[in-house]
């Protein structure tokens, strides 16, 4: 009987990943086989699969059965409340939003996300289902996900592949009335791609994820979800047309009625055809379709870097995309047109994006305005300043990203609001912390950072027979943390510019400082690899002493540790590329200082908060200079960076009162917990883009 309620209670857990963001629930899976837990990468339906015959033992362990019922039970209040921010704000609970992104950072254990725009959409469903938005989510269900991540003896990276295996994953898949999988079809090039779907339950949300790995289909197009970004042009187009097109159809199939399509990045921009499709069958001519598309579509743009804005020739093109204008009863090159900027050859997701959507936006003031630049040639006879892009700033999931440690606190003395609520108000608190109590919390989650890299280092160093073993970290240093993408504009070496300066920064003994580095460089991006293995070459070099470490595989898990255990989280990039970043707002949010190049949120950031803190919330490299020769650019930030280090960080971090207690560093931490995570939680992001975009699309004229 206990066992049978138990078995229920935990199966029911399992299959709302509202578990990877919600830490009581994640607890109880750990605590039934922690080993199990790690060793299936934190998949609740694979650890009940294996631990079957330890639920007896579990249900006679003290209080356990109690606390999977709480559990249990807090899930269900939590999906049937309606006194959500949604609601109490007057939101018109029928006005549903179809979301789609090309990639979801979901949980641990589900591979369909390869970086910052992954982890920005996840954060945008758990953020909409704590506030109740109407919103479900469209995406694609890879069989591969971005790599896995394995470095050689030499410090090369090398690709393994990110399996998914959605029958033994917290998803489900999804059947129409006969019972059987429901499938929509997409006309591709040469034939009509058969795509069905799995269900994922984020919270209250649904995200809907499409699988062309079906019977029907020709084996080339059983493998368009073969791969995250896997292939080539021919295969992205192809994904995208699965993305959009068939994420508008199955909605249709689903009998979901679509208020507003939000386009997360132009990956998706072919739902804004089939939309075209829908309203021209109904009777609309081309121009009067559009309009009607405008009123619904919202488009977010994500990077002013080009590579990252996907383009097609006209070959490819006007074959894979013949079959769909033959429906829509347009002539190709009317939609080429609509998806080429003046006097280019290229047809462009972006141009196609900003033609449909109604509201387009940027994901940073700065951003905003850089977008504006970089897209006036859309608009020939408007001023840039009245081009129609505007911006809602990015933020992340508070529930997710603040550490286990700082959360019991929280949880102690903010009340539950912090995790769901909206506001500054909620966060009032974090003044009233004791200085000891916030430090002595935070030194926990350092060391167990610490611990988990030195795990990490030996077993890297026990596969590959060379490297640091973690030895030279100290739990107690202060600790900077490095963590992204290798894209070149990010600058990952650009600490190691001066080697002589950085190993005196590093190898003082008396105030120790050691530097945390992770991040994946794309599998076909030989630069980026040379840059990791410059680094890895420095991990061994014996006048840095082993105080600067290279930490293999960065993932959700992984940002999760970093971003709450270190002391200060460094961003370089090129100004202004960095369209937002979000991993500094996660690392704000856990009372970590920033050490960052003015450039996406921060650069706004330090504009409008930096005002109101009391001594500050971290250090801004250099005064928002742009372009010029890079070198020379390198050379200046480095220089401003190992000042800023020598003359402030490290001061002012090994400045301890008779407790141990570093007080002007701890009012920084509460600084920057409470100025920043209000302002750049999703919770404020997903809110702006209710009330600026989702409630007003049919405003073309203005910016949102
Ligand atoms: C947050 C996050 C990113 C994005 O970080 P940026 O600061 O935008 O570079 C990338 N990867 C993972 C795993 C993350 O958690």
């Amino acid at each position: 009987m206990l066992r049978s309620r138990l078995a229920t209670d935990l199966g029911r857990l399992a299959l709302n990943l509202r578990f990877a963001w919600y830490g009581p629930t994640r607890a109880v899976f750990e605590e039934l086989d922690p080993v199990a837990w790690e060793r299936t990468g934190h998949d609740p339906v694979r650890l009940l699969e294996q631990c079957g015959d330890q639920l007896d033992a579990a249900a006679r362990r003290p209080g356990y059965a109690a606390r999977v019922q709480d559990a249990a039970e807090e899930l269900a209040t939590y999906l049937d409340a309606d006194d959500t921010w949604y609601a109490r704000s007057g939101g018109d609970a029928s006005r549903v939003v179809a979301y789609y992104s090309a990639e979801f950072a979901l949980a641990d254990c589900l591979h369909t996300y390869s970086g910052g725009l992954g982890v920005l959409a996840g954060d945008h469903l758990r953020s909409a289902s704590d506030l109740g938005i109407p919103l479900v989510g469209i995406g694609l269900a890879y069989r591969d996900g971005y790599f896995l991540q394995r470095l050689d003896a030499s410090g090369w990276q090398h690709a393994e592949p990110a399996r998914n295996d959605f029958h033994r994953a917290p998803v489900s898949p999804v059947v129409g009335a006969d019972g059987q999988r429901l499938t929509v079809e997409v006309p591709i090039g040469d034939g009509r791609v058969v795509a069905q779907a799995w269900h994922v339950a984020v919270g209250r949300i649904s995200l809907y994820l499409l699988d062309t790995d079906v019977e029907a289909n020709l084996p080339h197009h059983r493998d368009i979800t073969g791969q995250l970004y896997g292939g080539d042009d021919d295969l992205r187009l192809r994904q995208e047309l699965v993305l959009g097109v068939g994420g508008a159809r199955l909605l249709e199939a689903l009998g979901v009625e679509v208020a507003v399509h939000h386009l997360n990045e132009g990956h998706a921009a072919f739902a804004g055809l089939e939309r075209l499709r829908t309203h021209l069958r109904a009777g609309a001519d081309l121009p009067a379709a559009i309009e009607q598309v405008r009123r619904e579509l919202v488009f977010t743009t994500h990077t002013p870097v080009p590579a990252g804005h996907d383009e097609f020739g006209w070959d490819l093109a006007a074959y894979h995309l013949g079959p769909l204008a033959g429906e829509l009863q347009v002539d190709f090159p009317a939609l080429w047109q609509l998806a080429t900027a003046p006097g280019e050859e290229r047809w462009s997701q972006t141009v196609l994006a900003l033609a449909l959507a109604g509201r387009a936006n940027g994901v940073a003031r700065l951003h905003g305005e850089v977008s504006r630049r970089m897209w006036a040639r859309l608009w020939p006879d408007r001023a840039v300043d009245d081009v129609p892009i505007g911006h809602v700033t990015n933020g992340v999931h508070p529930g997710l990203w603040v550490g286990p440690e700082l959360a019991a606190l929280f949880d102690a003395r903010l009340g539950d609001d912090w995790r769901a609520g909206e506001g500054p108000a909620v966060w009032q608190d974090v003044a009233k912390i004791e200085p000891a109590m916030l430090w002595g919390t935070h030194v926990r989650a350092r060391r167990r950072l610490v611990g988990e890299a030195r795990d990490r280092l030996a077993t890297q160093r026990r596969r590959l027979g060379v490297g640091t073993d973690g030895r030279g970290l100290d739990p107690d240093a202060l600790t900077i943390g490095f963590a992204r993408r290798f894209a070149t504009y990010k600058r990952a070496t650009l600490l190691a510019h001066d080697l002589d300066r950085l190993a005196a920064i590093l190898g003082d003994d008396e105030r120790p400082v050691q530097v945390l580095v992770a991040g994946k460089a794309h599998p076909r991006d030989d630069a980026g690899k040379h840059l990791i293995q410059h680094l890895v070459g420095l991990s061994r070099d014996p006048r840095l002493k082993g105080r600067l470490v290279f930490l293999e595989g960065y993932d959700l898990d992984l940002a999760r540790s970093l971003v709450a255990g270190v002391d200060v989280w460094l961003n370089n990039p090129l100004r202004p590329l960095e369209a937002s970043g979000t991993s500094g707002m996660k690392a704000a949010m856990n009372g970590v200082l920033n050490l960052s190049i003015l450039d996406g949120w921060w650069d706004e950031a330090v504009a409008d908060l930096a005002p109101h803190a009391e001594v500050g919330f971290g250090w801004a490299i250099g005064d928002r200079e742009e372009g010029g020769d890079e070198h020379a650019r390198a050379a200046a930030d480095a220089d401003a960076l190992y000042r800023l280090l020598a003359e402030q960080l490290v001061p002012t971090f090994y400045d301890r009162d008779h407790d141990g207690v570093p007080h002007r560093w701890v009012t920084m931490m509460r600084d920057a917990i409470g100025l920043l995570a209000p302002t750049f939680s999703t919770h404020r992001m997903v809110g702006d883009y209710v009330t600026g975009a989702y409630r007003l699309v049919p405003a073309r004229s203005e910016a949102v």
